[in-house]
């Protein structure tokens, strides 16, 4: 069987943040209740082809599931939980599989996370984003600092034992006082996973037209180098750019190792996360949920009308689901469906993976595409060996602590 990791997207929320621009919208109880039994349609069908109606030889693994969005957390928590139930009854979900939830403090009250708990879920990702009230308010977050930590002693309560916490740097009046300020408090809790990027003004957010007092470029790089720094002082340690994880490698954890993934397992990096990086079968479900399966792409529809209309309208409308009906509707779905070339899974495989600090295996190149790598690369290789931003250890070729500062850079040069 092959592994495949799972993504829902839930698109709604209280209000738009300022800087966002994530497939996100408020939405009233009617708008939700359609939009789940959409949801539940399209999971339905999609196991047809990727669930547990597949002969087992050719059937797929589900080692992870993330529930983003969009707050996950502000609906109602019973269509969170029948989400799962779903996935559940339709896929071969492993049972050590890890499952997120994606939270907003502002709406993840203590029933609601003892509901996640008791449906399935395992990991909770905290939006905390600054633990300065006057930086959150700037941001147009709905929560404050009181709300996050209320909600994060709640999900230790209602037993959640491996939870992220996301934070921002380089947000308007931010400095790096403050900034260090949150990062102390934030590390005080001792989460298991914390998530650390800096804020990009992105075009067509309501922040790209403001008159924004944001920290200069000398002080964004003095905030992320000062993250590195405490969070491995505090005993995080980096797994990829943006992304720390406490040390979750234990003797019972060995017997995953060869059955769960190719690569080391710690159970508290994200392995979700890690399949996106290193290119693993990942499904996208809800509007706009990205997939790609054996190197081909796709996106579903963006706009919530359509994408309930085409899961449910009375034109799609079917007594028996059959793989002929599901791929009918999938035309209609999924856009922009695109077969990847071998050069295009190289370079990807190359620029996701330089991404993690373990970087790339050569071993799993020659694997994956039957060339030597440096029969591709050898040249570019060589090049930032020789300055000093790439290096190999064993198998792996990854990019040195200075070649992370400036990985944009080195990752564009992977392009063929
Ligand atoms: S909570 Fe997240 S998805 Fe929703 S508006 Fe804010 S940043 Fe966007």
């Amino acid at each position: 069987m092959k592994n495949l990791s799972i993504y829902v997207h839930i698109p709604f929320c209280v209000r738009k943040c300022l800087y966002c621009d994530f497939l996100s919208f408020g939405a009233g109880e009617e708008k939700i209740r359609e939009y789940f039994k959409a949801l539940w349609r399209e999971i339905e069908l999609a196991s047809l082809e990727h669930g547990s109606y597949q002969a087992v030889e050719d059937g797929y693994f589900v080692r992870s599931i993330f529930f983003g969005g969009g707050t996950p957390s502000f609906p109602d928590s019973r269509y969170i939980c029948d989400t799962l139930g779903h996935i559940k009854k339709n896929f071969n979900v492993s049972p050590d599989a890890e499952i997120t939830l994606e939270v907003n403090p502002a709406s993840a009250m203590y029933d609601k996370l003892v509901d996640y708990r008791n449906a399935g879920f395992n990991r909770i990702s905290i939006g905390a984003q600054s633990l300065n009230d006057e930086e959150l308010k700037g941001i147009g977050r709905v929560h404050d600092s009181k709300m996050f930590f209320e909600t994060f002693e709640n999900a230790r309560r209602a037993g959640f034992d491996n939870i992220n916490i996301d934070v921002m740097s380089a947000l308007p009046d931010q400095n790096l006082r403050s900034y260090m300020e949150t990062l102390k408090k934030v590390v005080e809790l001792r989460p298991e996973h914390i998530s650390a990027y800096s804020l990009i003004v992105e075009e067509g957010t309501p922040f790209y037209d403001m008159d924004l007092n944001l920290p200069s470029e000398e002080e964004d790089r003095q905030m992320y180098h000062e993250t590195k720094k405490f969070l491995a002082e505090h005993g995080y340690h980096r797994y990829e750019i943006s992304n720390y994880a406490l040390d979750g490698i234990e003797e019972e954890d060995a017997i995953h190792r060869d059955s769960r993934c190719t690569w080391e397992y710690d159970k508290y990096e994200c392995y979700h996360n890690k399949v996106y990086w290193k290119r693993g079968n990942y499904l996208g479900l809800g509007l706009g949920a990205s997939s790609m399966v054996n190197n081909v792409r796709w996106k579903n529809l963006e706009d919530i009308r359509e994408y309930i209309e085409v899961m449910t309208g009375e034109s799609s409308f079917c007594e028996e689901y059959t793989s002929h009906y599901a791929n009918e509707v999938f035309k209609k779905l999924r856009q922009e469906v695109q077969e990847l070339s071998t050069n295009e899974c190289m370079e990807e495989f190359m620029f996701l993976g330089l991404r993690l600090v373990s970087g790339v295996n050569t071993i799993e190149f020659q694997k994956n595409f039957g060339r030597n790598i440096r029969e591709v690369y050898g040249s570019i290789i060589d090049k930032y060996i020789k300055m000093g931003l790439l290096e190999e250890s064993g198998d792996n070729l990854r990019l040195s602590d200075k070649g992370l500062d400036v990985s944009n850079t080195v990752m564009a040069d992977f392009l063929l």
